[in-house]
């Protein structure tokens, strides 16, 4: 059976962080199978037992929010014929649940990807209006200077055609490399947008080419450094109330 603190079952439903629940519920406003309850660190079981908000039944709906260090290698789909997709990484109690990946990483970027069931919170957070800022760290070949960090705050014209929003291009460092080769550049950008492939074709726009790629963060949400490659976590609650 599944059990779960009341004020998680509540805050998971939208009603508030922890802090606001507990305060309403330390005000009343919330029954568990009929009586008033003071405590909202109660352990209930959401599918079984009737909790009421200001005398309206809470419907309970098992949500998950998993934040995933993807791996290279892996499809960001729930289903593929051929290749391992990032579902494929999620323990089958999670799988259950019917999460999807919010956006999409190449098969070769590795990072953080959200993977949720609220379909609400993905349209949202993919809402082209909306303009969530999206951060890469990615290795260039060659050296990535101030030239590009211009074009890139003005935007630059896509293979076909596209112009970009302005985009916070940061070069973390330039490994020089032995005579004759190129150098190597680390850098970090924020882009507003996710046209397909956009960062890799952004430098392509300039003359340079991707090398590696990595997501580090989606609007208020951070890729957790201690998660290892390949492997997720639940998000906290304060996760979850910085993305609504
Ligand atoms: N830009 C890319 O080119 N690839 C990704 O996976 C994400 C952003």
């Amino acid at each position: 059976k599944k059990r779960m603190r009341l004020d998680k079952m509540l805050s998971h439903m939208g009603y508030g962080t922890r802090s606001e629940i507990k305060k309403a519920v330390k005000q009343g406003k919330v029954t568990l199978n009929g009586k008033t309850v003071k405590d909202s660190g109660l352990s209930i079981d959401p599918e079984q037992e009737d909790v009421t908000w200001e005398g309206e039944r809470v419907v309970y709906r098992d949500v998950v929010y998993l934040m995933l260090n993807k791996p290279q290698g892996v499809i960001s789909a729930t289903e593929d014929t051929r290749d391992r997709t990032v579902i494929d990484l999620l323990e089958p109690e999670d799988q259950v649940l019917q999460p999807f990946p919010v956006g999409r990483l190449d098969k070769d970027t590795e990072g953080l990807l959200l993977l949720t069931n609220d379909g609400q919170l993905a349209h949202e957070l993919l809402s082209p209006r909306k303009h969530v800022d999206k951060t890469y760290e990615a290795r260039v070949r060659g050296e990535v200077n101030e030239t590009d960090r211009l074009l890139f705050a003005a935007g630059v014209t896509l293979d076909d055609g596209y112009v970009t929003m302005p985009a916070a291009l940061q070069v973390l460092k330039v490994e020089k490399a032995a005579a004759m080769e190129e150098p190597e550049s680390w850098i970090q950008l924020t882009i507003k947008e996710g046209k397909f492939h956009q960062v890799k074709r952004m430098f392509e726009a300039v003359g340079k080419k991707v090398t590696y790629l990595r997501r580090i963060s989606m609007g208020p949400l951070k890729l957790d450094p201690s998660l290892p490659l390949g492997s997720y976590r639940e998000l906290t609650d304060e996760e979850v109330e910085l993305l609504r």
